[in-house]
């Protein structure tokens, strides 16, 4: 995949100042600083910005110089910064990163509403409860389907086909795929297996 990738430069303010004198006309108060902010971009959706930078024009004589590359006279690195912290950048330029964040956000809370609900299948389970796991003995997934509950026992059918992928588990969940052979488990034990990451996750309908 191609991944345009880059940084544009922004305006972002302008001011002249009085008290500047130019070094190649000699003129005060034709001195003008403005400041620029670059940000990164991804297809063009801006990421986050890098530090301001700026140069300075005589609007007189046209002269322009880059304010960043140091060795300036007193006067102007006092201006310079002054003016740069006037400078408010745009937040947009935060855009990708505050999309990135958000969905880093919103992942954690996904996940954990997601853990909250199989905790509360894996303490009170009913029948259709499907269970993904890791059966002991192969290297794959499974999965069991919980046919009846009582008081502190879980029974279930096991499927009788395993897949070497997780992605793979809903190619093998098929009704026609479970033996009618009840095992039992105590709720204990389905709740060590959940903990213990034996049993990945819990589908209800
Ligand atoms: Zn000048």
């Amino acid at each position: 995949m191609l991944i345009i990738f880059g940084a544009r430069a922004v305006h972002l303010h302008t001011e002249l100042k009085e008290n500047l004198t130019c070094p190649s006309c000699e003129s005060k108060g034709f001195i003008e600083i403005n400041i620029y902010r670059k940000h990164a971009h991804v297809f063009w959706i801006p990421l986050f910005p890098f530090f301001k930078s700026g140069y300075a024009q005589c609007q007189k004589c046209n002269y322009d110089f880059d304010l960043d590359d140091g060795g300036l006279p007193d006067p102007y690195e006092i201006e310079y910064d002054n003016v740069r912290a006037n400078a408010k950048g745009p937040k947009w330029q935060f855009a990708g990163l505050t999309l990135i964040l958000g969905l880093i956000a919103y992942a954690n809370y996904a996940s954990s509403e997601t853990e909250a609900l199989e905790k509360l299948y894996i303490e009170s389970p009913e029948i259709g409860d499907i269970y993904e796991y890791k059966p002991e003995l192969e290297d794959g997934y499974s999965t069991m389907k919980v046919v009846n509950v009582k008081k502190d026992s879980v029974f279930v059918n096991l499927n009788l086909y395993i897949t070497n992928k997780i992605s793979g588990i809903y190619e093998i969940e098929k009704s026609e795929n479970y033996s009618n052979d009840i095992y039992s488990f105590s709720k204990e034990e389905i709740e060590f297996m959940h903990e213990e990451n034996q049993i990945i996750a819990i589908e209800r309908n």
